[in-house]
């Protein structure tokens, strides 16, 4: 691992994961195993509850080594699991712990998320609001679970509309509407991903100055792995908390500009409008109390959670993780994805089928340029986190899972 940035140095990150089963697999346990022991090496400590209460004087580390350490200059980390807790009601009592206990960072770890030790130092880095490892889906057909909207507002000309990079062409394709049928509230439009920031123009004027729009989430589309990932840094709308490192500040501080139509569409803040300027304040407590918080994105999580609405919420579709960003990106947070990174995730092993023996044969044959069939490694073994599963015990690592 890299040496550790200044600034990583300085950070006190809680490793926050919800655990409803109360139960690790066994290759969860191996990668926190090789995350502590690499995390340790690498000159950042984990914390006990004895050395947080002296003010963080003794952190874990050998007594020896105590009188040279600068606690300032040490990035901590200690990890919190809350068991057989509501995923949303576990993340927010996390939230609070990092509020309350000084944490700079919190790294949302996914109790079925597989991660290299060093993107913790890495994220850091990054300095960023938000920045989420790219990671599948636990089924088939296993999509990336980071999103970005695809559609579009012209600063310059206004246009309005959808650019999408369709599969099947290879090419950015240009929607003016996405097809939104009476009920179907899931994906509609082409099979496409995002287009990547080089690709984003506005097709009436040509102007680069385009405003994404996040409150449109039918346009909403998974990164691809072929197309979007292995190019750095890319800014999202939206992902799980699989494995993405927050800085607490987001919880607590403002950010960009207050209101405005990010974070509220003007349609809907007139509705809002409405209703607030013709209920007394007794009548706005009853209306939340029996219909839902009127909402106000000008407040921060903190304040929010204070007022009785929860750092993380269950929506009525959907998962608190996405919501919560959608939340955050109102709040005038950035979401970012470094489509460097990989985050393998635990899957739900499918009903192994005829269907899926034929598409593997299938994908053991590529056509030479003549047309003759050559035979292609299946599964190439890497050496990081890509295989996990490998027949030999690894003197470099301190985890196997053979
Ligand atoms: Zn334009």
């Amino acid at each position: 691992m890299d040496e550790l940035s200044e600034q990583a140095k300085k950070a006190k990150v809680l490793v926050a994961q919800p655990n409803y089963t109360n139960s690790f697999s066994s290759e969860v346990h191996v990668n926190h195993l090789e995350c502590a022991v690499e995390w340790t090496r690498a000159g950042m400590w984990p914390m006990v509850q004895e050395a947080y209460e002296r003010g963080l004087a003794d952190a874990h580390i050998p007594e020896a080594e105590r009188e040279d350490l600068d606690v300032e200059q040490q990035l901590l980390y200690n990890f919190q699991i809350v068991g057989r807790t509501f995923v949303h009601f576990a993340r927010t009592q996390m939230a609070d712990v990092a509020v309350k206990g000084g944490y700079s960072h919190i790294l949302w770890f996914d109790d079925d998320a597989l991660i290299s030790p060093e993107y913790l130092p890495k994220m850091i880095d990054h300095d960023v609001d938000v920045v989420i490892a790219p990671y599948p889906m636990r089924r088939p057909a296993y999509e990336i679970g980071v999103l970005r909207s695809t559609a579009y507002r012209c600063n310059a000309c206004e246009w309005y509309g959808y650019l999408l990079w369709d599969y099947e062409t290879e090419k950015v394709v240009v929607l003016d509407t996405m097809p939104d049928p009476e009920g179907m509230e899931e994906e509609t439009g082409p099979v496409a991903c995002p287009p990547n920031d080089d690709e984003v123009f506005c097709p009436s004027c040509n102007s680069k100055d385009l405003w994404r729009d996040f409150h449109n989430h039918k346009a909403y589309r998974n990164l691809s792995a072929l197309h979007n990932l292995d190019q750095g840094m890319m800014s999202v709308d939206g992902g799980g908390t699989h494995a993405m490192l927050i800085k607490t500040e987001v919880l607590t501080d403002r950010r960009g500009v207050v209101g405005g139509p990010a974070a509220m569409p003007p349609e809907v803040q007139e509705i809002i409008d409405t209703l607030k300027n013709n209920l007394t304040s007794s009548q706005i407590k009853k209306y939340d109390h029996y219909l839902g918080d009127l909402p106000d994105e000008t407040s921060t999580f903190y304040e929010e959670n204070q007022q009785g609405k929860p750092y993380f919420l269950m929506p009525k579709r959907g998962t608190e993780d996405m919501y919560w960003c959608y939340r955050a990106r109102r709040k005038g947070v950035e979401i970012w994805c470094d489509t460097d990174m990989f985050a393998p995730h635990l899957g739900f092993a499918p009903v192994i089928t005829k269907g899926f023996r034929v598409k593997s044969e299938e994908d053991r044959y590529q056509l030479n340029g003549n047309g003759s069939k050559r035979e292609v490694q299946l599964t190439e073994l890497q050496d990081d986190n890509g295989a996990i599963r490998r027949p030999v015990l690894q003197q470099s690592k301190v985890g196997n899972l053979v």
